[in-house]
């Protein structure tokens, strides 16, 4: 990426860093191993990370785990993976953590203080982060604050505070990204001149929507936005691809993390989801990554980088695919997108706004409360009403977050009495 210290294989050795190898294999002599905080460890991402993890016990080790409050299964991953910490975002269940862990000599940290101490922790030189939402951004900030390669998944860090994640990174650390897209244009990007790149392409798989008509939208389900076609993911982001917001989203990652302008980033429907993404250079030409769907490949990139570890996980046979199409995406009936790319020109605080009325709408849906089609109403109003100031502080980013999501609240309730009424 452009403004990290990219291709360097940099990794820092640290004599304090012998956690426990689960598998009790030798590491193989001249291979390092990257000792791998994991935050987010119980969601999709974190759970098929450490199963890139179980692929390469030699390269990878687990030193701190974390997740806001499945106590069951991050203890479970504690025991199997002995990490040094682990932490809870809930407080509750932390306490709950504590008591089981005890004896077992795997410190139990609490809340958001924790999520930082786990972010930042001294024995990781490898954090992924795989949490949900905004409340991803302060680790964000805090894993390259302490230097650590992040391999970031969490496009909202991204989307609510670029400017402020990009300010950090030029003092120190790097960004490797795990969104599949982001993924293939970091790899396309690989031994290329920045000034010869014309465009990024990102591509779309449609989500399950693809095709359907505004009045057949108004009707879809939670269980419908929950079917994805080529994805297994968290229910957040699978309504994101739904709504096609999750594109927006990207389309504002890739802005910061590839400085490209808007403009020259492109978005394409490719319903099997095997493009990854493509950058289009001055000459005309198209460098594109393939394989088949399946994130644990984009996981296992972002952690080996800038080797490749095999096998891989799942090859793919270009005969059995059959076919690849590509198409336009229908904006008019997906209108999210076209909000990203307006609250990203607009910049300062408005994608932090755009990506808060995100999360309280789609939640909202999700607990049944608004339709499919409010979700993009609310956001589409809450942007209206905000006039966009400059981010200077992650307070500014809280700020119009707490603002966004008081506004889209209160929409939501309103959409909700109009609807009994
Ligand atoms: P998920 O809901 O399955 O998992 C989220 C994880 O974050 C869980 O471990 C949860 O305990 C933790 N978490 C949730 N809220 C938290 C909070 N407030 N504080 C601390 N921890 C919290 O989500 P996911 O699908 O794994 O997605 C994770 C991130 O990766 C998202 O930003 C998503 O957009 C991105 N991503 C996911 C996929 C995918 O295939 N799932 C693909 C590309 C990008
Ligand atoms: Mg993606």
């Amino acid at each position: 990426m452009r403004r990290s210290r990219r291709g360097t294989g940099r990794r820092r050795d640290n004599p304090q860093s012998t956690p426990p190898n689960p598998y009790n294999e030798p590491m193989e002599a001249g291979k390092e191993t990257r000792a791998l905080a994991i935050l987010g460890s119980t969601g999709s991402i974190g759970t098929q990370a450490l199963e890139v993890v179980d692929a390469h016990p030699d390269r990878l080790r687990v030193v701190a785990l974390t997740a806001q409050r499945n106590v069951d299964l991050l203890e479970s991953q504690a025991r199997r993976y002995g990490p040094r910490l682990v932490c809870m975002a809930d407080v509750r269940a932390a306490g709950e953590l504590r008591r089981r862990l005890e004896g077992t000599g795997i410190e139990v940290a609490a809340g958001p203080e924790g999520l930082l101490e786990a972010a930042a922790y001294p024995l990781a030189d490898t954090v992924l982060n795989a949490i949900v939402g905004s409340a991803g951004l302060p680790p964000t900030l805090a894993a390259l604050g302490a230097g650590k390669r992040l391999a970031l998944a969490n496009k909202e860090s991204m989307v609510a505070g670029g400017e402020l994640v990009l300010s950090v990174l030029r003092t120190g650390g790097e960004i490797i990204p795990v969104d599949s897209e982001h993924g293939a244009v970091f790899h396309c990007l690989r031994g290329e001149d920045s000034g010869d790149v014309e465009a990024i392409v990102l591509t779309a798989s449609g989500g399950p929507f693809y095709g359907r008509s505004r009045e057949e939208l108004a009707k879809v389900t939670v269980e419908d936005a929950l079917s994805h076609p080529t994805w297994s993911m968290g229910r957040k982001i699978t309504v994101d691809s739904a709504t096609l917001m999750n594109k927006g989203l990207e389309v504002i990652e890739a802005h910061y993390l590839f400085g490209v302008p808007y403009e020259r980033i492109k978005v394409v429907a490719h319903p099997q989801s095997v493009v990854h993404s493509l950058v289009e250079f001055k000459d005309g030409s198209l460098s594109a990554q393939l394989s088949v769907p399946d994130m644990r490949l984009p996981i296992a990139l972002a952690l080996s980088y800038p080797e490749r570890w095999g096998p891989p996980f799942k090859r793919t046979d270009l005969a059995e695919l059959e076919k690849l199409t590509f198409g336009e995406v229908d904006r008019e009936t997906f209108g999210c997108l076209d909000l990203a790319y307006r609250a990203g020109k607009e910049g300062g605080t408005a994608t932090a706004v755009l990506n808060a009325a995100n999360e309280v709408a789609v939640e909202a849906f999700l607990a049944g409360r608004i339709g499919f089609l409010d979700i993009e109403g609310i956001i589409r109003e809450t942007l209206e009403e905000h006039r966009p100031t400059g981010v200077s502080s992650l307070d500014d980013v809280l700020a119009a977050e707490g603002w966004a999501r008081g506004r889209a609240s209160a929409m939501v309730d309103e959409t909700r009495r109009q609807v009994r009424g």
